[in-house]
C-alpha cells in the first residue's frame, strides 16, 4: 500500500512515498519556489537525485507533476494506490490533540489558525485542497505540530497575563515538534525497554525545542504561542524579559512587523555573533579565536542546560535525555557542552560514544544488556551460587558448620529481599539491574536519535 506524506510550505512541497505497511521510501522530494519565477523540482529515487525545471504557479500544479512522477517511476499503476496522504500542519491550536481526517470542518479549523501560524497554516490549507483535488480517493490527514502538547496542563500552558487574553486572543502555549518529540521519546522507551519512564528530548535544529515527557505523555514543552519561545536558536531569542520588546520598539521606533523579524530572523546565534545563524559557522568562528561566537555558543548551550535542569525537577528525575534535529544529531561540541553542564545530575558523557554525527548511538557510555543476556546472566550466577554451596558442604562434612549455616541463609534472604524488590518496584530483572547501576554510576542515559 502506498502511502504519500508531504509537508506544504508557502512556496515549497516537500513529499515522501512509502510503501506500507513496511515503510520502505519509495520516492522523496522537494518542489521549491512555487508561484514565483524559476520554479524547480528535485526528487530522490532508488539513490539517484534528479532536478528539474519547471513552471509551477501553484501547489496543485506542483501535485499534478509529482502525480505524473509516481505514475512515470512506476511508483503506482494508478492514482486509487495512493490510500493515504498525510499532511504535515504546523499550528492545530486546541482544536487538534492527534492526526485527524481533513474533512471540510477541519479544513476550516486549519484555516481558522492561520492568525497564529500566518506563514504555515494557509500553505497547508493550500497543500490539502490541491491534494484532495489531484487525488479525490485517497484518505487525507493532518498531523500538527502542536497537538503532541495538548496533554500539557494549565498551569504550564497559561502565561501569567491577564486570563482574557487566553480565552479571547487564544493566547497561551501551543509549543512545537510535536511530532519530533513523540517519535524520540517512543524510541526511547524502545530502547529503554519500557514505557513507564521520565524523558526530556531535545529537539536542537535551526528551531529548537525540549520537551518534558512522563510516561509518554507530554507534560511541558518550551515554545510557546510561537516557535519564538524557550531556547536561543539560530536566528529567534527564545525566552528573555518581554519588556525588553516594547522598550525597543520605542527606542528604535519601529513596528510589530519590524520588531517581529528582528526576533525571529536576526536574534539568536546570528545576533550574537554577528556572523551567521548556522552552528557549524559558529564552531569554525570559535576555532579561530571568534570571541562572538564563543559568546554565542556558551549563551546556546546555557538556555538547553537550563531547560533540562527545569525539567529535571519537574519530572521528579529523568531516565533518558535525547538529542535530536541538525545540531543535536551532529555536533559534538554542543552534546558535550550541554553534558558537561549536568554533571550535576550525574551525567558523565562518553567521549568515545559521543564522538559521532547522524547516527542513533547512546553518548553516556552505558551498557543496556537485552532482557535475554541478563536472564542468562541470572542463570550463570545462580549455578555459581549452587556450586559454592556444594563446596561449602563438602568443607561441612569435615566440620565447619557454621559457614553453611551463614551461606545458605544469606543467599536466601538476599534473593527474598531481591524478589521483594522486584515486586515492589514493579520493574523486570533488567530494569531492576537497570536501577541500581543508575544509582551506582548515574541517573541518565543519554542518547543520540536520528
Ligand atoms: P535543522 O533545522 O534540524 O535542519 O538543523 C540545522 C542546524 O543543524 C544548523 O545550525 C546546522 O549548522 C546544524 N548542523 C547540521 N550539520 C551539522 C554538523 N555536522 N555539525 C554541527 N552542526 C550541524
Amino acid at each position: 500500500m502506498v502511502v504519500l506524506s508531504v509537508n506544504a510550505g508557502s512556496s515549497s512541497l516537500k513529499f515522501k512515498a512509502y510503501d506500507m505497511p513496511e515503510e520502505t521510501v519509495l520516492i522523496s522530494g522537494v518542489f521549491e519556489r512555487i508561484g514565483m519565477k524559476d520554479s524547480f523540482y528535485t526528487i530522490k529515487i532508488n539513490g539517484e537525485k534528479i532536478r528539474k525545471e519547471e513552471d509551477l504557479n501553484n501547489h496543485e500544479k506542483a501535485f499534478e507533476i509529482l502525480m505524473e512522477e509516481l505514475l512515470e517511476n512506476k511508483i503506482v499503476d494508478s492514482l486509487d494506490d495512493i490510500k493515504a496522504i498525510g499532511h504535515r500542519i504546523v499550528q492545530g491550536g486546541s482544536y487538534f490533540d492527534k492526526t485527524e481526517e481533513m474533512t471540510e470542518e477541519n479544513i476550516k479549523k486549519v484555516k481558522e489558525l492561520s492568525s497564529l501560524a500566518p506563514l504555515h497554516n494557509p500553505a497547508a490549507v493550500k497543500g490539502i485542497k490541491a491534494a484532495i483535488n489531484v487525488v479525490p480517493n485517497a484518505l487525507q490527514t493532518g498531523a500538527f505540530d502542536t497537538a503532541f502538547h495538548q496533554t500539557i496542563e494549565e498551569e504550564n500552558y497559561l502565561y501569567p497575563v491577564p486570563y482574557e487574553w487566553c480565552e479571547k486572543y487564544q493566547v497561551r502555549k501551543y509549543g512545537a515538534h510535536g511530532t519530533s518529540h513523540k517519535y524520540v521519546s517512543s524510541r526511547m522507551n524502545e530502547i529503554l525497554g519500557r514505557y513507564n519512564t521520565k524523558l526530556i528530548t531535545c529537539h536542537i535544529g535551526n528551531g529548537a525545542s525540549i520537551s518534558a515527557i512522563k510516561d509518554g505523555v507530554c507534560i511541558n514543552t518550551s515554545m510557546g504561542l510561537t516557535p519564538n519561545a524557550g531556547l536561543m536558536m539560530g536566528s529567534r531569542c527564545g525566552d528573555m524579559d518581554a519588556t525588553v520588546v516594547t522598550y525597543m520598539m520605542r527606542s528604535l521606533e519601529c513596528t510589530p512587523e519590524e520588531m517581529d523579524t528582528i526576533l525571529n530572523k536576526q536574534s539568536g546565534l546570528l545576533g550574537i555573533s554577528g556572523i551567521s545563524s548556522d552552528s557549524r559557522d559558529i564552531e569554525d568562528g570559535m576555532k579561530i579565536g571568534n570571541q562572538r561566537c564563543a559568546l554565542a555558543q556558551k549563551m546556546f548551550a546555557r538556555k538547553i542546560i537550563d531547560h533540562i535542569a527545569k525539567y529535571y525537577v519537574e519530572l521528579g528525575g529523568c531516565d533518558g535525555i535525547v538529542f535530536t534535529a541538525g545540531i543535536g544529531e551532529n555536533s559534538i561540541h554542543t552534546r558535550r557542552e550541554v553534558l558537561d553542564g549536568l554533571s550535576v545530575l550525574g551525567v558523565k558523557i562518553d567521549e568515545e560514544a559521543n564522538d559521532c554525527r547522524g547516527i542513533e548511538r547512546l553518548i553516556t557510555g552505558y551498557f543496556i544488556a537485552s532482557r535475554a543476556a541478563t536472564r542468562i546472566a541470572c542463570s550463570v550466577a545462580t549455578i555459581l551460587a549452587g556450586l559454592i554451596a556444594a563446596l561449602l558442604k563438602i568443607t561441612v562434612r569435615k566440620g565447619k558448620k557454621i559457614q553453611v549455616v551463614t551461606a545458605c541463609t544469606l543467599a536466601f534472604v538476599i534473593e527474598v529481599v531481591h524478589m521483594l524488590l522486584v515486586y515492589i518496584t514493579n520493574t523486570n530483572d533488567l530494569e531492576f539491574v537497570i536501577g541500581i547501576y543508575r544509582k551506582v554510576v548515574g541517573p541518565m542515559i543519554v542518547a543520540n536519535v536520528v
